[in-house]
């Protein structure tokens, strides 16, 4: 029995896991949720799913992995209870995930802002659309991302509006000195901020605005040497992709703040990490965890 179990543990292992990422904008009962949660848990676990699954009164917002049959089930129980929806596939040799979870959120992705309700496609364009408008074109490109993504890499030219967090973005599109009467392009990483961030944007008085349809991995998928330069943050254990979607090699998540890290560091534990160039200006910082760091901190002031 035992070695039975191990055979198959070894074949799941060999082959590498599917992930399907997606997101809906669909309205959702809100009495509904905590139901619909219980039912997702039991489903993921069923079927052995990991990943991370975000409900709201405004949709579904899911970043799922696990077998390719698995996979497939995942997809009809997304269809069948948000209706028809477009998935972004990937393969991954390693874990993507730890666990399943299902969360209930105030909104799918964080404007804070439950007024501005994205429906239907709005003003998309796809890549091959985009790549011949921004070559064609004199348009203004904007980054729809925060500071920590934008620092890996983006559009040649674009706008980046600094923001901390995406929450910030409505407080952006209405002090931004961007001109309104030229064409504005947005973009981020799978295009789901872009359905609100672009909202936000028509409500700030902008009317000529488009958004990338599936966002930067979308793009690189089709133009892997095109406009894009550096590499995309992700949000899973990869950190980044480079521009053929490859894991990053160069960056690492900053074990002290959390932002990707480039800079590697002999902690006096004798472990190498990377960590971020913000936290290598700090002395503590030069370990390769919070506990490390805590140590350091302790002998510091003891000296
Ligand atoms: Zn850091
Ligand atoms: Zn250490």
């Amino acid at each position: 029995m035992a070695s039975e179990y191990r055979n198959i543990y070894t074949l799941a292992m060999a082959s590498p896991l599917s992930i399907a990422a997606c997101y809906a904008f669909v309205p959702v009962d809100e009495a509904a949720l905590a139901a619909l949660r219980e039912d997702l848990m039991l489903f993921g676990k069923k079927i052995q799913l990991q990943g991370l699954v975000l409900i709201a009164p405004e949709g579904v917002n899911a970043t799922v992995a696990g077998s390719a049959e698995a996979i497939q089930e995942w997809k009809a129980y997304v269809t069948e209870h948000f209706g028809p929806t477009v998935f972004k596939d990937s393969k991954s040799e390693g874990k993507v995930f730890r666990r399943w979870s299902v969360k209930i959120k105030e909104e799918i992705v964080g404007l804070k802002d439950t007024s501005i309700r994205p429906a239907g496609r709005h003003r998309h364009l796809s890549p091959e659309e985009w790549q011949e408008v921004i070559n064609k074109e004199e348009v203004i490109v904007l980054d729809a991302r925060n500071d920590y993504e934008t620092a890996l890499g983006k559009f040649r030219g674009a706008v980046d509006p600094g923001l901390r967090t995406f929450g910030e973005f409505t407080e952006f599109a209405q002090s931004s000195a961007l001109p309104k009467d030229k064409k504005i392009l947005m973009y981020c990483t799978g295009g789901i901020r872009c359905e609100k961030a672009l909202l936000a944007m028509e409500a700030a008085g902008y009317e000529d605005v488009y958004q990338l349809e599936g966002g930067i991995l979308a793009y690189l998928e089709r133009f892997p040497e095109g406009e894009f330069e550096g590499e995309c943050f992700v949000f899973d254990h990869r950190v980044a992709v480079d521009q053929y979607l490859r894991p990053s090699q160069i960056y690492d998540l900053c074990p002290h703040c959390g932002d990707p890290g480039d800079q590697m560091i002999e902690c006096f534990c004798g472990k190498k990490k990377k960590i971020c160039s913000l936290c290598q200006k700090d002395d503590v910082c030069q370990t390769c965890s919070k506990r490390c760091a805590g140590e350091l901190r302790q002998k510091l002031a003891r000296v």
